[in-house]
């Protein structure tokens, strides 16, 4: 007669392949020998490994489903629970967990870690892009083990511990009966294996310090502040494991003349008093030399002279900023008894000896200025 095994595992009939499978580890942890040892319970363990073992497997289930056990015909492998048949690996699975989870030996290849160098540009350095040999110090793989840590010649043996596990288990009292845990083997530090002759020229870490030189390509537009991530060029892991990142972390160096907003630059002329009601014209110095501008007649102080494509290239894209000179119009201080005559008559001619003035509220000046310098008047 067949067993229930939908009973045994303590799951309903249409119980899903995920339901099974918690059942029997719960279940396993209970029973399992290694745990309790009496011989009672290890009848149990070998039942539910049996239900677990045709319940766990499609084919099987549907064959028990339609009512053919298995395990109760054949030459009485079935009964023994441990006999020939049955997967080792599944009934570790799922006492274990699947494949991809925490336990099991870990690797020693781990991931180098990221590195970050500062990259100090000029203005045009940064505006139009360049190239820079930057020297890194960095974890390179070791040429002599090629990252395995062992002498040459020599292999990690397998750790006598835990026998390659990686872990070792304990039973614990809880109010749920005996339980087994497992923790990382204290002798080979949950590897699995351990290293006893290690390689004399990376003291086993499986890489080296060095000093590397690397060419890199800045791109036109970074700014200061811009990472650069360069994928693969940081230290590479112990053990052999994959490199890290490298990112550059630009700064930019201030610029004499122009300030950097964005894409864009802005610049400060001063002009005499008479330049800015005459009209003149200026010599200007912008990344891509002198230019010369026109400052047209009544120009006022405050206003914009634009230079458009004039700024820096715009990161990843096509076209450049602006370069916005401000103007500031200069009084004149000291005037010579000529000069003050001159301007006299000058006052007199235009009905200014004693102006009005022109009053509006708080600084709307100021903020009509600023709102021309974004609109580029
Ligand atoms: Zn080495
Ligand atoms: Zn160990």
């Amino acid at each position: 007669m067949s067993k229930d095994y939908y009973a045994t595992l303590g799951v309903r009939r249409d119980a899903s392949q995920e339901e099974i499978k918690k059942a029997y580890r719960r279940l396993a942890r209970e029973l399992h020998p290694d745990v309790n040892p009496d011989p009672e319970t290890q009848e149990r363990f070998k039942d539910i490994t049996q239900a677990y073992e045709v319940l766990s497997d499609a084919n099987k289930r549907q064959m028990y489903d339609l009512g053919a056990d298995p395990f109760s015909s054949g030459a009485g492998a079935g009964a023994g629970g441990f006999g020939a048949g049955f997967p080792f690996s599944d009934i570790m699975d799922a006492f274990f967990g699947s494949a991809g989870g925490s336990r099991g030996p870990r690797s020693r290849a781990r991931r180098g870690r990221n590195a970050t160098i500062r990259v100090e540009l000029d203005l045009a350095e940064s505006g139009f892009g360049t190239t820079r040999e930057l020297v890194v110090d960095t974890a390179v793989l070791c040429e002599v083990c090629h990252g395995s840590g062992a002498a040459a010649g020599t292999h990690p043996d397998t750790c006598d511990m835990c026998h390659g596990r990686g872990e070792v288990s304990q039973v614990t009292r809880s109010f749920l009966g005996q339980v087994m845990t497992s923790r990382p083997c204290p002798q080979c530090g949950g590897y699995g294996s351990v290293i006893r002759h290690p390689c004399m020229e990376c003291s086993g870490e499986g890489r080296v310090r060095t000093r590397r030189t690397i060419k890199v390509r800045i791109p036109a537009g970074v700014e200061d502040g811009t990472h650069i991530q360069l994928a693969g060029e940081g230290e590479i892991g112990p053990g052999g494991g994959p490199p890290g990142d490298l990112f550059l972390e630009i700064v930019e160096r201030p610029h004499q003349i122009f300030e950097r907003r964005g894409d864009d630059l802005h610049c400060t002329v001063q002009i005499p008093m008479t330049a800015a009601a005459l009209g003149t014209s200026l010599t200007v110095e912008t990344l891509d030399g002198a230019e010369e501008i026109d400052v047209r007649p009544g120009t006022q102080a405050g206003q914009i002279i634009p230079l458009y494509g004039r700024g820096v290239q715009r990161l990843n894209e096509t076209g450049r900023g602006d370069l916005l000179i401000h103007v500031t119009v200069e009084t004149p201080t000291k005037l010579d008894p000529a000069q003050e005559e001159l301007l006299r008559e000058l006052s007199k001619l235009r009905g200014e000896e004693r102006p009005p003035g022109k009053f509006s509220p708080g600084q709307q000046g100021f903020f009509s200025r600023l709102r021309d310098a974004f609109n580029g008047r």
